[in-house]
């Protein structure tokens, strides 16, 4: 899911590849290899740096987010659907068949539990039978989006990337959202149709915050009418005038009833006079007091949004009976995870030359700091070659390198010993 997650990030995923060579002999350049090693390796680091790839995360109870996987060797369609933590998915499932989900919140490994059959977990067979709080969908039969669809999808020959939804974490193309997406660089956070319509307290906030996006007359996909206008309000409002649909009425009928609804469900009477306490101003009845649409499309919104939601007393309420507190919660995101992902594993891993040679004696130090010196000459005259001859290094030459300096340096080890013993 390299490209959900790019888009999900927010990072351009560069797509391209580097071929400038003739085409059917791609051509790269050192450091072209180089970067390309380090960007996945940094894409896998910020998805896994997160979880802990050795213990299984179950004694940790409901994990904040984690890297999660679906295992359909253990738990194929049909069966009740689980998930499995990390370090579940090397040790116990590693060979085998798994479901990539990214990131989930608030889920308890299941690995071994009542969902398995047939398996023991080896690294935490003493769990509960069923973790009552874990929410599924069908992303752990390795299905995608309100199409159904597994990714990659071999009969979708439209290219089209895949975005999660962060309330219902499922992911959707972008062309099933009822409206065209932003640039992935433009927006951060994406709420799907259906969870919009759930959590309808969102559209006064959209109205204010979110990324404006091209407007798509219809959620039928074939109809295909996409008007090429950023919507402000007015123009919104002109299209739906010209076309029949005049929502502003509805809104402000809606407006009125929204605004009673969190002291309504409280129970209590309307408070005569909100501005009296002053913690009780609620930033959603000020954006509910502005002109804003509720419509049957998905929402995107850029960075640090959430900080942005009224956490008053009785929006806190409606967050929690619609389970969806983690939206005032900016380290929910998955950004957040990211970056500690990347942040924990640097610190881990500062200099692996400076961390090894700190941990060896002298006459280790010397050896593996020659041995360091004869791959950095002898890779730098290797390549000096190419340079002279004006070629360009293959993803071949690269590896033909250092295949020889491996038999190069066995030749010489067991020259070594030959020569001590
Ligand atoms: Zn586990
Ligand atoms: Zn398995
Ligand atoms: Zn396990
Ligand atoms: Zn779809
Ligand atoms: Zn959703
Ligand atoms: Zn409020």
């Amino acid at each position: 899911m390299e490209e959900a997650a790019a888009a999900a990030g927010g990072a351009d995923s560069g797509g391209g590849g580097g071929c400038a060579g003739a085409p059917d002999e791609p051509v790269v350049s050192l450091a072209e290899v180089l970067a390309e090693n380090e960007e996945l390796e940094k894409e896998a680091r910020a998805v896994l740096g997160g979880s802990d790839h050795e213990r299984c995360s179950y004694s940790q109870g409901a994990v904040k987010r984690q890297a999660l996987y679906a295992c359909s060797t253990c738990t194929p369609p049909g069966e009740e659907p689980a998930g499995i933590c990390l370090a579940c998915s090397y040790e116990c499932h590693g060979t085998h068949k798994l479901f990539e989900l990214y990131t989930k919140r608030n889920f308890c490994c299941d690995c071994g539990n009542s969902k398995f059959k047939n398996l023991q977990c080896r690294l935490l067979p003493e769990k509960v039978k069923v973790n009552s709080g874990n929410k599924y969908n069908d992303n752990f039969y390795g299905l995608y989006c309100i199409c159904k669809r597994p990714y990659p999808d071999p009969e979708d020959e439209i290219p089209d990337e895949m975005i999660q939804c962060i309330v219902c974490e499922d992911w959707f193309h972008g062309r099933h959202l009822g409206v065209v997406p932003p640039d992935s660089g433009d927006f951060h956070e994406m709420v799907c149709q259906t969870c919009m319509n759930r959590c309808s307290f969102l559209w006064p906030y959209a109205a204010q915050l979110a990324v404006p996006t091209l407007t798509k007359m219809n959620s039928h996909e074939d109809d295909g009418i996409v008007l090429n206008v950023k919507e402000t309000e007015e123009q919104t409002r002109e299209i739906k005038k010209e076309s029949g649909l005049d929502h502003t009425e509805k809104c402000v009928e809606e407006q009125v009833e929204q605004c009673n609804e969190p002291s309504t469900s409280s129970g209590s009477a309307c408070p005569k006079v909100v501005t009296q306490n002053e913690e009780q101003f609620c930033k959603l009845r000020e954006f509910q007091r502005k002109p804003y649409l509720k419509k049957d499309t998905a929402t995107f919104w850029p960075s640090s949004w959430r900080s942005k939601l009224c956490t008053c007393k009785d929006c806190l309420k409606m967050y929690s009976e619609l389970d969806v507190q983690f939206l005032t919660d900016e380290c929910d995101t998955v950004l957040a995870y990211e970056n500690k992902g990347t942040s924990d594993q640097e610190t881990d891993r500062r200099d692996p030359l400076m961390d090894t040679l700190s941990s060896m004696n002298r006459v280790q130090q010397v050896e593996l700091i020659c041995e360091y010196n004869d791959l950095k000459t002898e890779l730098t005259d290797y390549l000096r070659r190419f340079a002279d001859e004006g070629t360009v290094v293959k993803r071949e030459d690269i590896q033909q390198f250092f295949e020889e300096f491996q038999s190069r340096k066995r030749r010489r080890t067991n020259r070594m010993q030959y020569y001590c013993s």
